[in-house]
């Protein structure tokens, strides 16, 4: 197989992966990106940061928001958590490269820029929440 060939795999598995911790099957999902990680490494090629950002990198559990994946902003810093293993991640907010990936992981700045915003307005509405107890 080609580099191009096995990173495409790979990118396939990471996908795959997602869509199978999105039907709660979070064990055969970490196989899946144990394999592409596995591709990767032996191919010695490197997966673009938007899919090495879509799983947690100490479990390799698929970070899908509300399920396995925390977000939070806080003064503009966004803090991923993951709920399977409790690892955090922050990303500045404000930096639009350090963004690049986070947001379901689908490629363009456009839906990257909406999933954002969409996360900054639930942060909002779970602090009022907070609040109002
Ligand atoms: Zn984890």
């Amino acid at each position: 197989m080609t580099k191009r060939a096995i990173l495409e795999r790979s990118e396939e598995l990471i996908d795959l992966a997602y869509q199978t911790a999105l039907e709660g099957n979070l064990d055969l999902s970490r196989k899946y990106v144990k394999l592409a990680l596995a591709y990767s490494s032996k191919a010695r090629i490197k997966l673009p940061v938007s899919y090495k950002r879509r799983f947690c990198r100490v479990c390799l559990t698929p970070l899908v928001p509300g399920l396995t994946e925390r977000r939070r902003i806080r003064s503009k810093i966004l803090i991923r958590t993951c709920l399977v293993c409790g690892w955090i991640r922050r990303y500045d907010t404000r930096d639009a490269k350090k963004l690049k990936g986070i947001g379901g992981g689908r490629r363009g700045k456009d839906r990257e820029e909406r999933v954002h915003s969409r996360d900054e307005r639930g942060d909002k509405q779970a602090l009022k929440g907070s609040q109002s107890r």
